[in-house]
């Protein structure tokens, strides 16, 4: 079907995997197919199609042709064995938990994680009756250990954790989730497969906002799932009988009928079709747009962050740069051999002055866009305590590392020295 297949660079997969050129009209980018749904040929074709015995569709709440392009080229570009487009990162972290997961169960996670996160496993999957505990991810194997039950569904982390950039040891958290029984679902929405690629590492669910540098312009919302293909469900049957299972008799279980794309096949066939989190696909044919030139982007985003986050670390307004790119960042050695092509485009930095010297900050700025979102162009800053963690407590701030004078930049694709400039004049602001 796909016209690629995986042997090749990173650089060509990210423009030609998963296309499938339309047999009518010979479209060479991939088409927007805004329909609802597919036509069938007859009375036996509906019915095959509907039992999934069909190379063809039957309804666009779950499979569309866009769509279907977007999840296989991050599919192919993360290593996995399928994967799937949806509404929003938040909708992607949802499905992907709502396929693992019900009520009464358990999921065991790091601390730093994206706080749409937090406040999601907080709030919404709490009321559902999933329990999230949160585990330092530098705790040692045995306590790690100590915090399975037999109710444990997922360990879920993020691999450069937004905003903090605590770079998780990836291929340790596989272990012991391996250990355990049970699969290691990423968030690498920060790192996107440009720069590191969990499963590669053992992690068995990758998930993505793609309205971050995926998408990379700012310009549309969206997130997906990827199934990396080696986790082992029938082994561990006991805690997902809904994929071992035959759901009745005669009927083929989730392994004998998707194999090692098991997981993937019972988020697309019943998570997303029964919960319907569909993106548009105009906002796929975006997204295709921008993984197209995703190395691109990325390498420039990078060296930006990084030549921005040496300036920052030598200004006395600034208190703390977090970024790990820099030699002198506790997360640099784990940067090193999870993400050696750089360790994204967030840099965080602390202000002497806290919240009103950030104040000061951000109404200064003429080039760099106040606002919240990451993985733009063009870059933007957001002070955190008083947007993204306005709902903590003080004291629950300061326990997530959100201290007053903290801002998060998303470094841009602009030159960084017009970046530097604009960061100059926050900066002299701040000072007062
Ligand atoms: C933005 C973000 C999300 C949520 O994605 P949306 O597309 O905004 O719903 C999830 N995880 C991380 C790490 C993010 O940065």
């Amino acid at each position: 079907m796909s016209e690629v297949a995986g042997d090749q660079d990173f650089e060509t997969r990210q423009i030609h995997a998963g296309a499938v050129i339309d047999a009518q009209t010979k479209a060479r980018v991939t088409p927007i197919y805004q329909t609802a749904g597919y036509v069938f040929s007859d009375f036996d074709d509906g019915e095959d199609r509907f039992a999934g015995r069909s190379g063809f569709r039957a309804y666009s709440r779950n499979e569309n042709p866009t769509n279907a392009v977007a999840g296989q080229r991050l599919a192919n570009l993360e290593g996995g064995v399928d994967g799937i487009v949806v509404s929003s990162g938040q909708a992607a972290i949802a499905a992907a938990l709502f396929t693992l997961a019900q009520a009464g169960d358990h999921i065991l996670a790091t601390r730093s994680l994206y706080e749409g996160t937090r406040e999601m496993f907080r709030g919404a999957l709490r009321r559902q009756g999933l329990q999230v505990e949160y585990v330092p991810d530098d705790a040692d194997e045995s306590e790690w250990a100590s915090r399975v039950t037999e109710r444990t569904r997922a360990i879920y982390t993020e691999t450069i954790p937004n905003p903090l950039n605590q770079v998780v040891d990836l291929e340790r958290l596989a272990g012991i989730a391996h250990a355990a029984g049970v699969p290691l679902v990423v968030d690498s929405t920060v790192a996107t497969p440009y720069l590191c690629r969990p499963i590669e590492w053992g992690a068995d669910i990758v998930i993505h906002s793609t309205s971050k540098w995926l998408a990379g312009h700012g310009s549309v919302i969206g997130g997906a799932i990827i199934d990396g293909g080696g986790f082992d469900w029938a082994a561990n049957g006991d805690r997902f009988p809904h994929l071992v299972e035959s759901p009745r008799p005669g009927v083929p279980s989730f392994v004998d009928r998707f194999g090692v794309s098991a997981y993937l096949g019972y988020l697309r066939t019943v998570t997303v079709l029964e919960y319907g989190p569909t993106v548009p696909p105009t906002s796929t044919f975006l997204l295709l747009h921008g993984i197209e030139t995703l190395s691109l982007r990325m390498d420039k985003h990078v060296a930006n962050a990084l030549e921005v986050a040496e300036w920052l670390a030598e200004q006395p307004e600034v208190t703390a740069v977090s970024y790990p790119g820099l030699p002198s960042d506790p997360f640099h050695t784990r940067a090193q051999r999870y993400l050696p092509r750089g360790a994204g485009a967030v840099v965080t930095i602390d202000l002497a002055g806290g919240r009103a010297a950030a104040r000061r900050f951000i109404d200064a700025l003429e080039l760099i866009s106040p606002m919240t979102h990451i993985g733009d162009v063009r870059t933007l800053a957001i002070h955190l305590g008083s947007t993204i963690h306005a709902k903590l407590s003080e004291e629950e701030r300061l326990e997530a590392g959100i201290t007053p004078g903290l801002i998060r930049l998303s470094i841009g694709l602009e030159s960084a020295r017009d970046i530097v400039v604009d960061l100059a004049r926050g900066l002299r602001a701040a000072a007062g």
